[in-house]
This record gives C-alpha cells, sequence and structure tokens, in this order.
C-alpha cells in the first residue's frame, strides 16, 4: 500500500491576516508536526505551530492528535503539547500544518475553514471575551464559564459556517491571559453541541503564549476537505496482521488493555489502573507521604485511595461502562466519564491527594474548576499543595495574598487516619480552600506573585522555608515545570524537554548516566 506524500502548510500572518499555502516535499526531511514546528521555530522563535501527522486521515486509533509546538515562557524553551483527537476535525481544513507569525491587532478568534475550494483563514476580534469567560448561557440555560462558556460562545457565534460533524475548536481561559500557565482545552463536538469529553494541550503553557504573544484567543477549524488517499482498515490490517498477528483493531485493544478495562485489576483508565497499581509510591499532602514510612503510605492507599477514592470511581464510572474516545472513532474508549465530569490519574491527583482531596465529589469540583480557568491540572496542583503546606504550617501569610485563613484548611499534616482526616468533609474543605486560591491568583492584585509560576513565587517569596517546600524541575532562568505524577527518577531528571513522557519513566534506580541514555 502506497500513497503519494502531499503535505501543505498554512502560514498566517495574524497583523494583515495574509495568508499563503506551501507544499512541502519529500525532499525537504520534514515528517511530522513537531518537524514542521521545530523548522519554523529555527527559522523564527516567535512562531507558533500546530498541525497532524501524516496518518490523521487513516482508521489507526491515536493518529489524530493535534500537536502544538511554540516557545513556552513557563519552561523557557522549544515545547510541544498534543490534544487526543482533534485532529479527527482538523484534517477536513485541508493542510497538515498551521504556522501563526506576528499578533493579531485585538484579541481574537482564528476560523479555518475549507468549503470545498481551498483552505480559508479568517481572524474575527472579539471584544466582549472576558464577559464571555465570566459566564455564558447554553441553550439549555445552564451557566458556563471559561473554556466552556467560549467554546459555547463560538459554536453559536460561528458554527453555522461548519458542517456540524465537522468542526472543533480549541481555545484558551483566563489563566493564559494572568498566567504563563494556561492551557489550549477542547470539548469534543456531536452534531453541533459540546460533548463531556474535553481534551487537552495541558503541558507548558502554550494556551499562554497562543493569547499574550499571537493574541488569540481561540481556533475553531473544520471544513468539507477530505483525503481520497486515506489509508482504509481492511488495508491497514493486512499490514498489522503481518507485522503484529491480529486485525488493527485487536491487536490495539490488546496493547491497551490498561486504558479501557482490565480484568485482572477489575478497573480501567489511567484513573483506575494507576490508583490500584500505586501503594507505596504514593504522593500526598505536598509531596509530605515521600518523608513517611512504607507502612504508613501503604495504609493510606488502601484506607484513603482503595477503600474510598478508587472505590468511588469503581463503582460510578467503570461498573456502569460510563466510558466514551476522545474524539476520535476508537474502540479503546479510555475517557471515563462521571457525568460531565472526565477522570484521569494526574489531574485528579494533582488536584486531589496532593492538596489533601480524597473524595470524588470534592476533586470534581476542584479540577472543574482549574479545567475551566484553562489551567494545566499539573501544574496548578502542584502550585495549589505548596501553598496549601506552607499557609497550614503557619510560613505563608494567607492574608497577604488574599487567600483564605488557615483554619479554613485541613493541612497541617501527613495523614494516613480516617479518624483523624474525614475523606468526605476535609477533602471538600480543602477543595473549596484551594478554588479560593484559583480565583485569588487569577483576580487579586496582592496575589500578582504567583502568576508568574510556582518556581518564581518560591524564589521571590522571601521565605527559604517556602522555598524549601516548592517541588518543581527548573530549566533555564525562571523555566519551571510540576513534574508529572509518577515517583520515578525519569520524571525527576535534568533532560531538555520535561513535564511530557520524553524520558524512560520506569520504577527502576540506575546511575544518572544510565537513565539518560534511557531517557534519549
Ligand atoms: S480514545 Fe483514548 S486510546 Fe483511543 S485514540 Fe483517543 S486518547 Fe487514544
Amino acid at each position: 500500500m502506497t500513497v503519494p506524500f502531499v503535505q501543505k502548510a498554512l502560514h498566517i500572518d495574524l497583523e494583515t491576516g495574509d495568508h499563503d499555502i506551501e507544499h512541502i516535499s519529500a525532499s525537504e526531511g520534514v515528517i511530522g508536526p513537531v518537524d514542521f514546528g521545530w523548522r519554523e521555530f529555527k527559522k523564527d522563535k516567535n512562531v507558533f505551530t500546530f498541525g497532524e501527522g501524516k496518518l490523521a486521515s487513516s482508521t489507526i486509533p491515536g493518529s489524530r492528535r493535534l500537536v502544538f509546538c511554540a516557545y513556552s515562557d513557563q519552561w523557557e524553551g522549544f515545547y510541544i503539547s498534543s490534544m487526543g483527537g482533534a485532529a479527527h476535525k482538523f484534517q477536513h481544513v485541508g493542510v497538515s500544518y498551521v504556522s501563526l507569525r506576528g499578533r493579531a491587532e485585538r484579541p481574537s478568534v482564528l476560523l479555518l475553514n475549507n468549503r470545498g475550494e481551498a483552505p480559508e483563514a479568517r481572524i474575527v476580534p472579539l471584544e466582549d471575551y472576558r464577559n464571555i469567560w465570566a459566564g455564558y448561557e447554553n441553550e439549555a440555560g445552564e451557566k458556563l464559564i471559561g473554556i466552556y462558556a467560549m467554546q459555547q460562545a463560538l459554536l453559536d457565534m460561528f458554527g453555522g459556517e461548519y458542517d456540524p460533524n465537522r468542526v472543533r475548536i480549541v481555545t484558551v481561559g483566563p489563566s493564559a491571559e494572568m498566567t504563563v500557565e494556561g492551557v489550549i482545552g477542547s470539548n469534543t463536538i456531536k452534531k453541533g453541541v459540546m460533548q463531556a469529553v474535553v481534551d487537552w494541550a495541558g503541558r507548558g503553557g502554550l494556551g499562554s503564549r497562543l493569547l499574550r504573544h499571537h493574541n488569540i484567543l481561540a481556533i475553531m477549524f473544520g471544513g468539507e476537505w477530505k483525503d481520497a488517499f486515506a489509508p482504509k482498515t481492511k488495508e491497514l490490517n493486512h499490514y498489522f496482521e503481518e507485522h503484529y498477528g491480529d486485525k488493527m483493531t485487536k491487536v490495539d485493544m490488546a496493547m491497551t488493555k490498561k486504558y479501557h478495562y482490565d480484568p485482572k485489576l477489575e478497573t480501567g483508565g489511567t484513573f483506575g489502573a494507576n490508583y490500584t497499581n500505586l501503594k507505596d509510591k504514593i504522593l500526598t499532602f505536598n509531596y509530605r507521604s515521600a518523608k513517611r514510612t512504607k507502612t504508613e503510605r501503604i495504609r493510606q492507599h488502601t484506607d484513603f485511595i482503595v477503600r474510598h477514592y478508587l472505590k468511588q470511581f469503581n463503582e460510578e464510572t467503570i461498573k456502569p461502562k460510563r466510558f466514551d474516545h476522545c474524539g476520535e472513532p476508537c474502540s479503546v474508549a479510555c475517557k471515563k466519564l462521571f457525568g460531565k465530569y472526565k477522570k484521569d490519574y494526574e489531574p485528579y491527583h494533582a488536584l486531589g491527594p496532593q492538596c489533601g482531596v480524597f473524595d470524588q465529589r470534592a476533586a470534581e469540583l476542584l479540577n472543574d474548576h482549574a479545567d475551566a480557568m484553562g489551567f494545566d491540572a499539573i501544574q496548578i496542583g502542584g502550585t495549589l499543595a505548596w501553598i496549601m503546606e506552607c499557609v497550614a504550617d503557619g510560613l505563608m501569610d494567607p492574608d497577604k495574598y488574599g487567600f483564605p485563613p488557615a483554619s479554613e484548611l485541613k493541612f497541617s499534616h501527613f495523614t494516613d487516619d480516617v479518624e483523624e482526616f474525614d475523606l468526605v468533609e476535609d477533602s471538600m474543605r480543602n477543595a473549596r480552600y484551594a478554588m479560593k486560591v484559583i480565583d485569588a491568583i487569577l483576580s487579586d492584585s496582592r496575589a500578582e506573585i504567583f502568576r508568574d509560576g510556582l518556581r518564581a513565587a518560591a524564589e521571590n517569596i522571601n521565605s527559604s522555608a517556602c522555598f524549601n517546600r516548592a517541588v518543581y524541575l527548573a530549566h533555564g532562568e525562571k523555566g519551571c515545570m510540576v513534574p508529572n505524577q509518577y515517583w520515578v527518577p525519569g520524571m525527576g531528571s535534568p533532560m531538555p524537554l520535561m513535564g511530557k513522557y520524553y524520558v524512560y519513566y520506569g520504577s527502576d534506580y540506575m546511575p544518572p548516566d544510565d537513565l539518560g541514555r534511557k531517557n534519549v
């Protein structure tokens, strides 16, 4: 099976709105959105790119990620962040890649479409974006905020220009305007209606980059274009049978058991599988668990997680099979839902046990609020957990920064005792505290010091005791990344691009040289 090598890039000047198409030949050696992003970045450090891989029009699950590349102000370096499923709709624009240069005159929305003739690009100013973020009602009368409100508003404004099944909106929230840690988020859309599944280009603060440097609030895309050479399942099955001994879907399901449902664990998804296996490798109350004995950590895992947090998840989500896919047809359906809440291990851990939250209701409220504001859940989770420890231990005066008093917290020390920590009430107390801190960071000028990120705050707060409790990976002068929430050496290694899985993340310890080699 061979297909012609066709790659097109749409280059957009945001200042003038001018755009042109580049045909990229095979001889240029660009074979995907990271190659393209890196090529453009080497020419111009201020460029922002996104695009799809060569297999995006195929039926191979996982091949329709939309990959964003740009300089990350949060990490202080070139960064890559990708969003599951979004290229399933982006492919209908009829280009593989997009580059954005310059800055729109006013905060704007970029509309990409293809009505059968050629890719179109339009920049539309959106003056009242802050009002939309503050609250926008959908047809059912439900008030949406932040990134959810923005997507609904744009669907109402421009949805009529697109096929309702071939459209998607990627957008930023208030955190992109106020901090360097804003994500790009996007809900799936079916028949023109926003769904509960939301995907993120979460790490590296590329949402902040998009808004603060390019004045772009959202990108809406879709169209009529179809790849005439899209590889079909029948053709792909032949390849999979030859190399993996079975049909594509069967190979996919076998390799991704953990993400769908693992009968041995009797659970599924990253939340179910990771929390079942975590045991003494649990990180809670701003990493304070790491200093406790193995016995204490195992007791906390058993009583706080297995018997409550995980149990709720298994009963509410796994047993009734509340599963969905990320936006591309995929039988793995790794997205695990309860109502409008999508549950994944890392966000529900950083904005969960790390913040002293061990109950689904409390974690849902906190995650939903951070998501709506457009924060990277891991980054803000690490920051909140640090603030909560410093406030609870009397090292940080909450009043000085517009935070609630320490008495509203239950965070003074690690505990593995359910008699001492009420898993429902104390979790809710901590979640509500964390939500108030989020609001202060975004809207109270007293909390301005936290807007440049955890490292900048820890270094500038003038307290070595606070500084010593901040957990982050440093890069460059101010670059900062809250580590992925796995207690393994690779997640703390000094690699050029951290916060992703571009490392070896086995739990075995080895000399730094060997780990570095494995990472590469
Ligand atoms: S549903 Fe999950 S496993 Fe399937 S393609 Fe999307 S992200 Fe990947």
